[in-house]
């Protein structure tokens, strides 16, 4: 499956927002936004142009797909979706996001990022509802439990991403049980939960021209 391989800290700075893509180091003074708040290469830091209305919408899809680490056509078909849901669009959209079993694992504190989440699906850590899942895009309902697989309880990488999720926090729609390596979706989020710097309805007009 085609993927991104390029350095994603370029991806923040080109959309000027932290897009939490590298784990722990997000957390961190060492993130490039941090330290370096203007788009990459050579004319990074030149002088600003005027931009069009399409190119704030391109920018406002661009910076919510890159968010949760889809192509182009995944993030498509999600909006697709959403339009031929009964809710408004681009609620339905973030919703929709939002229940990818990569992004549930991430925001229950078991992986460090989006990506590392849709490794360690891959890799057959993973069950829901006690039937094991290695599929990232899975979308997840309100009262399904998420589970470490038990054989991969003692990986490394399990114990210090819960570790982490106790400093960062888990979202109030999400229950942690960090001891039983076991989350629950107890609700999907309200749009006033999701607190991200996006704008959907931008990223609904961009593709309703
Ligand atoms: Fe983005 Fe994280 Fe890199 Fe900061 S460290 S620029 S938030 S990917």
């Amino acid at each position: 499956m085609a993927r991104y391989t390029d350095p994603v800290c370029r991806l923040c700075r080109r959309e000027g927002v932290k897009l939490f893509l590298k784990g722990e180091r997000c957390y961190t003074d060492k993130c490039a936004i941090e330290r370096r708040n203007y788009p990459p290469g050579q004319h990074g830091q030149g002088r600003r142009r005027k931009v069009s209305e399409y190119a704030v919408q391109l920018r406002e899809k661009q910076r919510l797909r890159r968010m949760y680490g889809l192509l182009e056509n995944q993030f498509r078909r999600y909006f697709e979706m959403a339009e031929n849901s009964k809710d408004i669009t681009g609620e339905a959209l973030l919703a929709f996001l939002e229940r990818r079993l990569d992004n549930m694992v991430y925001r229950l504190g078991m992986a460090t990022s989006r990506s590392e989440a849709r490794q360690l699906i891959r890799h057959r850590h993973f069950a829901v509802n006690g039937q094991r899942v290695d599929i990232p895009s899975y979308l997840v309902r309100p009262g399904d439990e998420i589970t470490v697989r038990e054989s991969s309880r003692t990986k490394e990488v399990f114990k210090r991403a819960v570790e982490i999720s106790q400093r960062r926090g888990v979202p109030e729609w999400l229950e942690l049980d960090g001891a039983a390596f076991s989350g629950k979706v107890k609700r999907l989020p309200l749009r006033s939960e999701l607190t991200m710097p996006i704008n959907e309805r931008l990223v609904v007009e961009l593709y309703s021209k």
